[in-house]
């Protein structure tokens, strides 16, 4: 393919983790990308906060700039990789307003603001690409957005927090408490110095904001998305999980629902724990891997599994994007853009079905079991299992639900904690993927 075209002309924001990677690419494979893509691109720029910080030899220093403004507005295309809120949305408008097609890895603010963005791409008939903003390499949101827009998806589970999952790993391999284990992540550079956007899932629920909206073609407010981290895991509840049968993850979850005391019908958007069997495909995600395992009525069950984090891996989702964009360039048209269609209503968290586990701590003694199955009932919450381990002068109650509302499930906590023969509800757990 002849690629005797005027070279397109990319910005790049933002030079850190990875953005170092990108414009090392750009830079290695520069033959390559030009025939993929029908033309060479030059990189023209980057913008940094700062001219004096320590780079990666790689990085031309003739490159970098402090006026993102000016650098944008000599673009063909800018790579979007500060992170954060503003000044990323404010640069990214003015380049779409300009013209340019745009690339980003902003979980954050596509989570936030994406629909402002994405609406001002499709006035602009400019391409908004974003790869990487979910699952780092794993390539998620091109298979929503492409290959599964003729299907129907069911429910989206994904463990895409990598470093959570690491956490998790290591807690249930070696049985070391949580903060051990985070801090061993933090040594090992997979945690940031302060935890708490992975610990806390904020991180996992700006992704199943991305994900929710893509599989259900509905716009989905990070606001609305339910949260709950794995800070108060202990290693009793990895290692309970363990016994069960099942592994404990931090699943983002996006499905389709109906709300039954409403009869509504909507999206379940949420991050938390959950018991995943062992059988189940996520369950063999180990370590800072990423995984997203997808349901849809007619391709079946489908998974995503690689790395999702890190400057090379994410550089490459990021690469994949601007060969699309500048593909679009040459021969014209552009990617899709936001499908928001459906406009589902986001239901509330205590609407969802589910198995669930609720372990507890109960007085060791005859007729105890037959008043915490009485509880179940009364709630309508039927039980599949129910296992025992004794305790000094407690025994230790392991109680699995079949199918059922969180909502019974909340009521059957509350009642089982006003009995004087349960000391202690020390879980409750929704199991996912059974
Ligand atoms: P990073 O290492 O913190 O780098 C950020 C870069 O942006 C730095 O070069 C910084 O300049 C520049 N920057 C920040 N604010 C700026 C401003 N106001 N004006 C100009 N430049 C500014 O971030 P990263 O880890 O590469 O992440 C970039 C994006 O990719 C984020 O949206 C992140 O969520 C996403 N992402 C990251 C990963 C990962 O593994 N790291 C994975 C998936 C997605 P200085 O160098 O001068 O400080």
């Amino acid at each position: 393919m002849s690629t005797s075209r005027a070279p397109l002309r990319v910005a790049l924001l933002g030079c850190g983790v990875v953005g170092t990677q990108v414009a090392r690419l750009i830079h290695e494979q520069s033959g390559d990308l030009a025939a993929r893509i029908g033309a060479p691109v030059e990189l023209v720029g980057i913008a940094v906060r700062s001219l004096h910080a320590e780079r990666d030899p790689l990085v031309d220093p003739a490159l970098l700039t402090t006026d993102a403004r000016a650098l944008i507005d000599r673009a063909d295309i800018v790579i979007e990789l500060m992170g954060g809120i503003e000044p990323a949305r404010e640069l990214i408008l003015r380049a779409v307003t300009h013209g340019s097609a745009v690339v980003t890895a902003n979980k954050a603010l596509l989570a936030e603001d994406g629909p402002a963005l994405y609406t001002a791409a499709a006035a602009a008939g400019v391409d908004l690409y974003y790869e990487a903003a979910v699952a780092g390499a794993v390539p998620v949101v091109r298979a929503l957005r492409e290959s599964l827009a003729g299907d129907r998806v069911r429910r989206v589970l994904g463990i895409v927090n990598g470093t959570t999952n690491y956490v998790l790993d290591r807690m249930a391999a070696e049985g070391l408490d949580l903060d051990r284990a985070v801090k061993e992540a933090q040594t090992l550079g997979y945690a940031e110095a302060d935890p708490s956007a992975d610990v806390d899932g904020y991180d996992a629920a700006a992704k199943a904001a991305i994900l929710a909206a893509l599989a259900f073609h509905t716009r989905v407010p990070l606001a609305a998305v339910g949260r709950e981290g794995i800070g108060a895991l202990t290693s009793d509840d990895v290692a309970w999980a363990g016994r069960t049968g099942h592994v404990l993850k931090l699943l983002a979850v996006a499905e389709r629902a109906r709300d039954e005391s409403t009869g509504i019908e909507g999206v379940l958007v949420g991050v938390h724990p959950a018991l995943v069997p062992e059988q189940h495909p996520l369950a063999r995600v180990g370590g800072s891997f990423n995984a997203v395992f997808v349901e849809s009525e007619a391709a079946g069950e489908l998974m995503f599994l690689g790395r999702g984090a890190g400057g090379t891996p994410t550089a490459s989702a990021v690469l994949g994007d601007l060969v699309s964009v500048a593909r679009h360039r040459v021969r014209g048209g552009h990617g899709p853009s936001e499908s928001s269609y459906a406009g589902l209503p986001v239901l509330p968290a205590d609407a969802a079905r589910a198995q669930f586990q609720v372990r507890m701590d109960v007085a060791d003694r005859p007729g105890v079991l037959a008043q915490v199955a009485a509880v179940f009932a009364e709630h309508g919450v039927s039980i599949e299992a129910v296992r025992q381990a004794p305790a000094r002068e407690t025994a230790h109650l392991v109680v699995t639900s079949h199918v059922t509302s969180q909502r019974a499930v909340r009521a059957t906590v509350d009642a089982l904690a006003r009995l004087t023969v349960v000391h202690r509800v020390v879980s409750v757990l929704r199991v996912e993927g059974a």
